[in-house]
């Protein structure tokens, strides 16, 4: 018989303000409704509560598609499972790389035996509509063509509009990694032909991770449907799982009940915001934040005219330490912020403004904090001309 060699303590840990690349912080109206009992996942009740859920969903990712529903998982897991519902050994794909999350891409692609040919974009910057098209000229017959439309490493916001066009012109379908768009940026998908996306409950939508929206058209569909082979994956087939959140809810495997719970809370609360301005607030504290960093005498990263509003991106100034800068932050100020990953580790800063987070108070304290961080590396930043570039934008918004 083992023993436990000690005791454990209640769950107790510091108060933090979530300001990375997410988790971001959770409304507490979410986390109430977390609490509440369980219902069955066939019982009438839920079964409700997933068909609000379903509708609230469509209408913040702006589509009618039946097929849109949120799988068991992380933002991650969508990513597995649009790829590997759509993809089978042999197809033809082209995925933008311009960040971490399409490499990512990239690489579920692979596993699903598709033949990738890599759009490779520039870190900080977008993919541009020459480039797709020029890949689905020189990769004749792609199936579809993969980008991530808020590329959370780099703080770009990816236009989909005109290469979800072009795509189709070549008889492809548009795939978007809307993870950090979701709720928090400009995001249409009927409109703008995206034929398959996927989300994460953590970033704009101020959820625990747990869930992964995710959104088939009609084309999406067809290719689904008319597959030679099974979806690789029994847990994230969705010729199964449409049947659970369908009319005839078959059983797939049990819901998680106090995440769906949650998201439905969640997107309440977008609704009650109303889209455009949840949009509108959250470019309003990006654009004060990115003033305020340029105030401080730091720059942001990202390309100016595609400016990710949910996660700005900060280059580290020289002779300063990432790690102790944002290890400062937490200790003195509970504030996390995201380092840089891959070939920018060590270079830039990501500060996420997602959902509930994206506020005045926050731009102002996040602002405020880093240039103190700054200080103690010895980097003089000037936080009174940070702060007074931050309440300019905030005082021009008012005068419209
Ligand atoms: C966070 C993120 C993911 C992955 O989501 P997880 O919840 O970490 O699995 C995928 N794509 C993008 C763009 C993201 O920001």
């Amino acid at each position: 018989m083992l023993q436990l060699e000690r005791e454990y303590t209640d769950l107790v840990h510091s108060e933090r303000v979530l300001l990375g690349p997410g988790p971001s912080g959770v409304d507490p109206r979410v986390l109430r409704v977390m609490a509440a009992p369980l219902l069955g996942h066939l019982d009438p009740e839920f079964l409700q509560l997933m068909d609000e859920t379903g509708e609230l969903l469509r209408y913040v990712f702006q589509t009618e598609n039946d097929l849109t529903l949120p799988m068991s998982g992380t933002g991650s897991a969508g990513m597995d499972t649009v790829l590997s519902n759509l993809l089978e050994p042999g197809d033809k794909v082209i995925v933008g790389v311009c960040g971490y999350f399409g490499r990512r891409m990239v690489d579920i692609a692979h596993r699903c035996g598709a033949q990738v040919k890599v759009i490779e974009g520039e870190w900080g910057r977008i993919i541009e509509p020459e480039q797709v098209e020029d890949a689905l000229g020189d990769m004749s017959a792609a199936k579809l063509v993969g980008l991530v439309h808020a590329e959370t490493s780099t703080g770009i916001l990816q236009p989909l509009k005109e290469i979800a066009a072009i795509a189709h012109r070549h008889g492809a379908l548009l795939v978007a990694d809307c993870v950090t768009s979701l709720g928090g940026a400009p995001l249409k998908l009927d409109e703008w032909g995206v034929d398959a996306a996927y989300s994460g409950t953590q970033k704009c939508l101020s959820c625990p991770p747990g869930l992964s929206p995710i959104s088939f058209n009609e084309e999406a569909r067809k290719v689904l449907n008319s597959r030679r082979t099974e979806v690789p994956s029994w847990y994230l087939d969705l010729t199964m799982i449409e049947r659970y959140w369908g009319k005839e809810r078959f059983y797939h495997h049990t819901a998680p009940i106090s995440m769906v719970y949650a998201l439905r809370e969640a997107l309440r609360i977008v609704a009650e915001e109303g889209l455009e301005a949840r949009w509108k607030r959250h470019d309003l504290n990006a654009r004060a934040f990115c003033a305020g960093i340029r105030g401080l005498g730091l720059k942001p990263f990202a390309q100016p005219e595609y400016l990710l509003p949910s996660l700005i991106t900060v280059g580290i100034p020289n002779g300063v330490e990432d790690g102790a800068v944002r290890q400062f932050l937490l200790q003195e100020y509970g504030i996390e912020i995201g380092g840089g990953l891959g070939p920018v580790q060590g270079q830039i800063w990501r500060v996420g403004l997602m959902g509930a987070n994206s506020h005045r108070k926050n731009v102002t304290l996040a602002l405020a904090a880093l240039a103190s961080a700054l200080k103690e590396q010895g980097f003089r930043a000037t936080v009174e001309e940070g702060l007074a570039a931050a309440d300019a934008v905030y005082a021009s918004q008012e005068d419209v």
